[in-house]
């Protein structure tokens, strides 16, 4: 018999003892009338950027979809198996959020693939090579700048992404029929990984600034 890693196991006890010990009422009322999250969250699969521990969420408050470098695939209704958009369509059918913000990070692994899309261990033809060409237009016009050091375009990208991933959002009808009704925001985010900044994409001219907190 497998076992779960010990640190689980150990940080299970920890959570069902501290955590979910102080909030067994509200774990209670969430199982008895369900999920009515506000935030939609679209996150890096990065062990690094957890949309919960960014926001200080607790159970219930935040409804996160997590991918390869958080992209949105655009509208696309076939017979492929669309993960991400499966989310979005719960989310905003059913759980009817006001929000969804698309958050990228720094030093993200799947734009510096988009970047480097020969480095090893990756290929171009593999999961992500194919996963990340939703960004290989900007990657490529990002390649040919030698103007730019090689962290710079990693940023760059990360932010750019960001922006692709906003209106790729807007090719779903029934996201864009709601923002319009103004029913549903969208928003674009960036976290800095060593500091710890946010910075907050402005909905007018697509720059990212620190919000004041
Ligand atoms: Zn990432």
């Amino acid at each position: 018999m497998t076992h779960l890693p010990e640190r689980l196991l150990a940080g299970y006890r920890n959570f069902m003892a501290q955590r979910h010990a102080a909030e067994s009422e509200r774990y209670r009322t969430l199982a008895r009338e369900g999920q009515a999250p506000e935030t939609m969250v679209i996150a890096c699969c990065d062990s690094r950027a957890a949309p919960e521990t960014i926001f200080d969420a607790g159970p219930g408050e935040l409804f996160v979809v997590r991918n390869v470098a958080n992209l949105v695939p655009p509208y696309r209704p076939d017979e492929q198996h669309h993960g991400t958009s499966a989310a979005l369509e719960f989310a905003v059918y059913a759980l009817k959020v006001k929000h969804i913000v698309v958050m990228g990070h720094g030093r993200c692994g799947g734009i510096n693939a988009a970047l480097n899309p020969a480095a090893k261990p990756l290929s171009p033809g593999d999961f992500i090579g194919r996963w990340m060409g939703l960004v290989t237009p900007a990657a490529e016009a990002m390649a040919g700048n030698p103007m730019m050091t090689a962290a710079e375009r990693q940023t760059a990208l990360e932010r750019i992404s960001i922006r692709f991933q906003v209106a790729n959002l807007r090719t779903f009808p029934w996201i864009r029929s709601r923002e319009e009704r103004g029913e549903l925001s969208l928003h674009g985010a960036w976290f800095d990984i060593s500091t710890g900044e946010l910075w907050v994409m402005d909905p007018e001219t697509g720059d990212f600034v620190r919000p004041e907190v």
